[in-house]
């Protein structure tokens, strides 16, 4: 079986679907891999490091494409080129499935199997390829680095001859795998953090790292789905949240906000009112700002300068900021989705769609959707 890992067409995306480890795992389970010239250019390998590990790497975009019996990569393909694709060939990607609709339609029309990275179940079997887990860790951690590069303070309190200098103050506002990343990479820098979820699991765990827990009693239904997603609130809990709030955030130095409801727009927690309260030099990074962002002011892809002095960060794809790491861990979240489904004595995939983890992700199968949630 073939498998190709094309370059990654947006000019954004410094992430590649495969760094020479996990090729040369792919290798050694019987696979051919193929990976465009060019693939690490941005993520720090050459196309020696993949020959030199038994890759081909073609400059042949098209042929493959044609070719694959497995196409890995990180962005959603262009509905072109998923007419390039064999019937029954397997995509793997993020997909963006709840916003998609026509690209799902392509993959039906061309009868290819799509893999969507965000649906993968969020359970113990499917840990290891779970890429939204994997990138959301780093962007936890990237957001602190950037809060740490762009404030005029530091994090740790330095008692000195010159005087004693303040830890700075935190503010995480959802504690899902960025945000504990990101409790955990403040705490590591000496600063003083509080968080806030909906989910009081969730302020445990940040509790556990350290973390003072910021505790609103909110009324009515919150907290989780079975997979662990917050439940989308009422527009009064999130008043009364955005009330709570406001008084935590005017006294911080940063406020790292990561709060979403799966398949939906992110809920803005922190109006202008709030970052108008906020001190001048105050930073604010919203990690959500793709989905639709956490803060009233977000603007994706910039740096908002507010009239107080605030500076708000909507920028995307945090996570590519350390394309080296990010690619080494999406790329063994490919190469666990194709090991476990991997056949040793015929050297095949074996998809059967009854399967628990490609009934959480598997969203179309021989030319229909398959997936009970796209269905409609
Ligand atoms: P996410 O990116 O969907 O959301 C980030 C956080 O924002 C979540 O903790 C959520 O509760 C919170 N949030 C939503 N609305 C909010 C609001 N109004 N105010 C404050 N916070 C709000 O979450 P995620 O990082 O993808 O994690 C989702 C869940 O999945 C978590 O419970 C996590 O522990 C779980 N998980 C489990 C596994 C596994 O078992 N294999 C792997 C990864 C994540």
């Amino acid at each position: 079986m073939e498998l190709f890992a094309p370059l990654e067409k947006e000019e954004i995306e410094t992430r590649c679907a495969l760094d020479p480890v996990s090729a040369q795992k792919l290798i050694k389970l019987g696979l051919t891999v193929k990976v465009e010239s060019g693939l690490g250019n941005c993520s720090g390998y050459k196309d020696a490091d993949y020959t030199s590990v038994g890759a081909e790497v073609i400059s042949d975009r098209n042929s493959g494409l044609a070719s694959a019996d497995i196409v890995c990569r990180v962005s959603k393909p262009e509905a072109a080129e998923i007419t390039q694709l064999k019937e029954g060939a397997l995509h793997v990607s993020f997909l963006d499935p709840f916003n998609e609709a026509a690209l799902l339609d392509s993959f039906v029309t061309q009868k290819v199997k799509a893999v969507s990275l965000e649906m993968m179940p969020r359970t113990t079997l499917a840990q290891k390829m779970d890429a939204l887990s994997s990138q959301a860790n780093l962007a936890g951690y990237t957001a602190v680095s950037l809060a740490a590069e762009k404030m005029l303070k530091i994090f740790p309190m330095m008692m000195t001859p010159a005087g004693t200098i303040s830890p700075a103050k935190v503010f995480i506002v959802g504690i899902g795998v960025a945000g504990l990343q990101a409790i955990a990479t403040a705490k590591r820098l000496g600063a003083r953090v509080t968080a806030f979820d909906i989910r009081p699991e969730a302020l445990e765990q940040a509790e556990s790292l350290g973390a003072k827990a910021l505790r609103i009693d909110l009324g009515g239904e919150t907290g989780g789905t079975s997979q662990g997603y917050a439940k989308e609130l009422t527009p009064e809990q999130i008043e009364k949240q955005g009330l709570e709030q406001a008084k935590v955030c005017a006294q911080s130095d940063v406020v790292i906000t990561t709060a979403k409801v799966f398949g939906r727009k992110s809920p803005v927690l922190i109006k202008k009112d709030t970052v108008d309260s906020m001190q001048r030099g105050s930073i604010i990074i919203d990690l959500a700002a793709e989905s639709g962002g956490n803060v009233e002011g977000t603007v994706l892809g910039e740096e908002v300068v507010t009239e107080n002095g605030v500076r708000i960060f909507g920028y995307a794809n945090m996570e590519g900021r350390v394309p080296q790491v990010a690619t080494q861990v999406l790329a063994s979240n490919f190469y666990n989705f194709v090991e476990h489904f991997w056949d040793k004595e015929s050297k095949t995939l074996k998809t059967d769609p009854e399967d628990e983890i490609l009934k959480g992700c598997l969203i179309t199968d021989n030319g229909e959707i398959i997936h009970e949630r796209f269905k409609k």
